[in-house]
C-alpha cells in the first residue's frame, strides 16, 4: 500500500487507480524524446491524480522543476521537494514577494508591474530563486506582450537585471493542431525573444510542442498533459502510458420494455427491450453531467466484460445507468466491475463522450473514490 491510498474500495463503490510508475515513464520518455531537461506541470493537484505523490515519485526519479499555477500549490509541491526549482504559473498576487521567497518559490512574471515588484523586493536584498519571464506570443492570456522581443528585452533590460531571471518562457496556444499556422507564428517570435537574451535558459513546449516538427526543446520543456497518459498528438496513436483508471460497480439490473423512459426527465427511450444497469458514480464524482446518453445525443460509455456499454438517461448526483443489452445476461450481475476509464475509454475518448477534453475530465477527478497508488 502507498502512503497516499485512500478509503477501502468496500466503502467507497468506486476505485481510481493511479500508476505512478506510468507517470515515471512518461515523464522519462518525454525527457528523452525533447534531448534536454523536461519539467513537469502539477498545476490543479498534478491534473488530479495528486500533487504529492506526484511529486515525490518524479523527483525521486530526477525531475528537478516543477510549475504550478498557484502559490498554495507551490507551497504543497515545497513540502515533499524540497530542493526542486518550483515555478508559480500565475505569477505575483500585489504583496506576495514575501511569500514566495519564505518558501523559495520562483514566480513567473508576466507583466511590466509584476517584474517591477519583484525586482524591487529583490533589491531591498531579499534572496531567493531566480524568477521567470514569462512573453506572450499569441495566447493573450499572460505575458508580456511581445510584439518584437527583442523591444521587450531592451525597454526592460534593468528590471530584468535586478528581478534575477533564471528562465525565459512562452506558451502555445494550439500546439496539439500541427496543422495550425499560429505554432510556426510563436516559434519564430520566440526565437526572437531567446535571441536577445543569451544567456537566460529558455523553455516553450506544452505535451503536445514536444510533437510539433522543426521546435526547438531549448533548455526546459514544460509537458503536463502527456505526464498523466493523455494522448498529446489527437487523431493519432498515443505515444504515452496510461496512468488513470477508474472503475465502478453495477447497484442493480433490470429488464425494460421498448418505449421505456430512464432517468430524470425521461431523456432517453429504450428503442427495444433493454437491459439497464445502474451503477455507482454520478457527476458528484467528477464525472460530467454533460455525458448524459439522451434521445438526442449518446454520452458517454462503459466497459463491462469487454463490451463497450452506452450510458442512458441523465447522468445523476451519485448513479449512472448503462445499456448492457449487448452482453449475454447470464454474465451480467450485480456488483460486477465496470471501467469508465481505462482500455479504449482512454481519457480522450472519455473527454469526447462528455463534449469536453480529457485534461478537463483529469482535473476533475472526484474526491469520494478509493485511490491507490501503483506502480511505485
Ligand atoms: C498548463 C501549462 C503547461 C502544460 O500544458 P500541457 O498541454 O498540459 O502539457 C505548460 N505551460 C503553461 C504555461 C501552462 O499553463
Amino acid at each position: 500500500m502507498s502512503p497516499f491510498d485512500t478509503p477501502d474500495a468496500e466503502t467507497c463503490g468506486t476505485i481510481l487507480t493511479i500508476d505512478l510508475g506510468a507517470l515515471v515513464a512518461n515523464w522519462r520518455a518525454l525527457q528523452a524524446q525533447a534531448g534536454t531537461e523536461a519539467a513537469a506541470v502539477v498545476k490543479a493537484n498534478a491534473y488530479g491524480i495528486g500533487i504529492e505523490p506526484a511529486v515525490t515519485a518524479l523527483a525521486a526519479a530526477g525531475c528537478r522543476s516543477f510549475f504550478v499555477a498557484h502559490l498554495s500549490e507551490g507551497v504543497r509541491a515545497r513540502a515533499v521537494a524540497p530542493d526542486a526549482t518550483i515555478y508559480i504559473l500565475n505569477g505575483l498576487l500585489p504583496g506576495s514577494c514575501g511569500r514566495y521567497a519564505e518558501h523559495d518559490l520562483s514566480p513567473v512574471l508576466g507583466s511590466p508591474e509584476e517584474l517591477r515588484e519583484w525586482a524591487g523586493f529583490r533589491a531591498g536584498g531579499a534572496r531567493g530563486r531566480p524568477a521567470a519571464l514569462h512573453l506572450d506570443t499569441g495566447m493573450n492570456r499572460l505575458g508580456f506582450p511581445a510584439g518584437d522581443g527583442a523591444d521587450v528585452v531592451s525597454a526592460f533590460r534593468t528590471e530584468i537585471d535586478a528581478a534575477g531571471i533564471g528562465l525565459v518562457m512562452s506558451h502555445f496556444a494550439s500546439s496539439e493542431d500541427e496543422a495550425d499556422p499560429a505554432n510556426a507564428r510563436q516559434m519564430a517570435a520566440f526565437a526572437a525573444i531567446a535571441n536577445a537574451l543569451p544567456g537566460i535558459p529558455a523553455s516553450l513546449k506544452n505535451s503536445s510542442g514536444h510533437f510539433l516538427k522543426d521546435c526547438p526543446s531549448y533548455q526546459l520543456t514544460r509537458p503536463g498533459y502527456a505526464l498523466y497518459g493523455g494522448n498529446p498528438t489527437p487523431g493519432r496513436p498515443n505515444p504515452m502510458r496510461a496512468v488513470v483508471g477508474l472503475t465502478s460497480r453495477i447497484l442493480q439490473l433490470r429488464d425494460v420494455r421498448a418505449g421505456t423512459q430512464v432517468g430524470y426527465n425521461g431523456r432517453w427511450t429504450a428503442k427495444r427491450d433493454s437491459r439497464l444497469a445502474t451503477i455507482c458514480l454520478g457527476y458528484a464524482d467528477g464525472y460530467p453531467r454533460n455525458a448524459s446518453g439522451t434521445d438526442i445525443s449518446p454520452g458517454g460509455s462503459a466497459i463491462v466484460d469487454g463490451v463497450v456499454c452506452p450510458f442512458v438517461g441523465t447522468v445523476s448526483m451519485d448513479l449512472v445507468i448503462i445499456d448492457v443489452t449487448d452482453l449475454p445476461s447470464a454474465s451480467v450481475k450485480r456488483g460486477d466491475p465496470v471501467t469508465l476509464i481505462g482500455g479504449a475509454l482512454d481519457l480522450d475518448a472519455v473527454g469526447a463522450g462528455a463534449k469536453t477534453i480529457g485534461y478537463e475530465i483529469l482535473t476533475s477527478l472526484g474526491r469520494r473514490h478509493a485511490r491507490r497508488y501503483v506502480g511505485v
